[in-house]
């Protein structure tokens, strides 16, 4: 690319660019609204309604940046559609989209799982992600810019989340949408990335409901030395938000349709 520059350390990379982060109010959510409006962006932060997005939206402020709430359930298209506009409105333009709200939802033998738990994980994982991007894409158009999506290494690396069949079919079924908008949205110099991170430290159980019939279905898988090569323990959402940031910058210009893994090699045993 012609007008390529290599980032300088320090420099604000998201200058003048709005990012739109779903699930902005915890865990991997919130480091990437603080971190991309750290390095120059104003971000509209969309969650349910929880105390937790409007201490982002203040902490944001502090630093300088603007900054929105928007409460809005992603699995509903008019909420969602409503609160793409109210960024809009407030921005004038949308460069980036963290598509990210997720939940664990019942975890179950597929036998035992009701079909109302199944619609729950993937209206909210997977018709999340195609509603954020869908109403998002109209403001893109013009000038271009970075999609980004949360998967998980479960559904495309790791097949041993017992009891995990909705999830992992959500998720598997992000990065599959990933690929088809990337190609559908490049003559847009529109990119679409997809992350998928193994175990990350995050109040993502609070959204897990672990029915005892998992037991049931249990495989026990035992590694050689711990579950985690790199740093023997969980990442931190900070260290995701450090992907985002490249994948949302100028520096990852020629990248796109690509799903990348943050798991410090743990689902490599
Ligand atoms: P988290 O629970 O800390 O944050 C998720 C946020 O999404 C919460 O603030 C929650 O309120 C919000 N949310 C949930 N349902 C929503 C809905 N319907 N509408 C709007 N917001 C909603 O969990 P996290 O770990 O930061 O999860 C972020 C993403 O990372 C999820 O997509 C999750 O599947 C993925 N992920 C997490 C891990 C992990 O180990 N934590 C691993 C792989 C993938």
């Amino acid at each position: 690319m012609d007008n390529y520059r290599q980032g300088e350390p320090g420099e604000l990379r998201l200058k003048g660019k709005t990012a739109v982060i779903t699930g902005a109010g915890s865990g991997i959510g919130r480091a990437a609204a603080l971190h991309l409006a750290r390095n120059g962006a104003d971000v509209c932060l969309i969650d349910l309604n929880d105390n937790r997005t409007e201490k982002a939206e203040r902490e944001i402020r502090e630093m300088g940046r603007e900054s929105l709430f928007v409460d809005a359930d992603v699995s509903d298209p008019q909420r969602v559609e409503k609160a793409i506009r109210t960024a809009v409105d407030r921005f004038g333009r949308i460069d980036v989209v963290f598509a990210n709200a997720g939940i664990n939802g019942t975890l179950s033998p597929i036998e035992d799982l009701q079909p109302e738990d199944w619609d729950k994980t993937l209206a909210t994982n997977l018709k999340g992600t195609f509603l954020t991007v869908k109403y998002a894409i109209p403001h893109m158009k013009q000038a271009g810019g970075s999609v980004i999506v949360t998967s998980s290494v479960n559904g495309s690396r790791k097949f041993s989340g017992f009891g995990m069949a909705a999830y992992s079919a959500s998720k598997a079924g992000q990065v599959a949408f990933a690929k088809m908008a990337a190609l559908e949205l490049a003559r847009y110099k529109i990119r679409v990335n997809v992350i998928c991170p193994g175990a990350i430290e995050t109040h993502i159980g609070e959204n897990t409901n672990r029915t005892k019939q998992v037991d049931k279905i249990d495989i026990p898988v035992e590694y050689p030395e711990g579950n985690q090569p790199l740093e023997h323990g969980p990442g931190k959402p900070e260290q995701v938000a450090d992907l985002v940031l490249f994948l949302a910058s100028e520096q990852s210009s020629h990248i796109s349709g690509t799903e990348i893994f943050i798991d410090g090699a743990e689902t490599l045993l």
